[in-house]
């Protein structure tokens, strides 16, 4: 992070960076940690926090849905965290939208936690998408968390990708093959979103 000299309270702003399986988004937190003050809060991956925990994980229904309500309830209070803080932005590593596009049914996450899609969808200012290369173009099992295929990544990211298509303000950043400029697009959509008063070390 780099220095910031900004001591104003400021109105925080949910910006989530999401995409399937292998699209890059370890790689582009590192970029904004590298580009942005300590303003610009980062949250963790509920899902990864849970898993490399040892949260049970299995292709049974029953411990897919118990997984899913988890990393449901673990995101809301990591937000709920990051509001203990004077961020201007709090970038999310996935929302809880995601987590509809691994519940396995019956019905939906929505209802199994209380809550509803546009609800959900509400709780975030804007949506940066790095779309899941296809599989002969980078995605690998470098992440020891990732079992999908390359298949399944491209499924995951389809349904992840209609599930935010009702939010009014998406980035959508192609699985192109530059790495560096997919990671400048999403750093400059937080640049943007960044209020005035903290962006002149950005
Ligand atoms: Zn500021
Ligand atoms: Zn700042």
């Amino acid at each position: 992070m780099k220095p910031c000299h900004c001591d104003r309270s400021h109105k925080q702003r949910r910006i989530v960076l999401t995409g399937g399986p292998g699209a890059g988004k370890t790689a582009v937190l590192e970029l904004v940690r590298q580009t942005f003050c300590k303003h610009v809060v980062l949250l963790p991956e509920s899902a990864g926090i849970l898993f490399s925990g040892g949260f049970p994980r299995a292709a049974d229904p029953l411990i897919r849905q118990a997984g899913q309500r988890a990393i449901y309830f673990v995101q809301r209070e990591l937000e709920a965290i990051a509001e203990a803080q004077n961020a201007a932005l709090v970038l999310c590593d996935r929302g809880t939208v995601d987590g509809g596009a691994y519940w396995p049914g019956p019905g939906d996450l929505w209802s199994a936690v209380g809550t509803s899609l546009a609800s959900e969808l509400a709780r975030y200012e804007v949506v940066i998408h790095l779309r899941t290369p296809p599989a002969h173009n980078g995605y690998n099992h470098d992440n020891p968390l990732r079992i999908e295929s390359a298949k399944e990544a491209a499924a995951i990211d389809a349904r992840i990708e209609a599930l935010w298509a009702g939010h009014p303000r998406r980035t959508i950043v192609p699985a192109t093959t530059n790495f560096l400029a997919k990671a400048q697009a999403a750093v400059d959509c937080l640049r943007n979103e960044l209020p005035a008063c903290c962006r002149e070390s950005a």
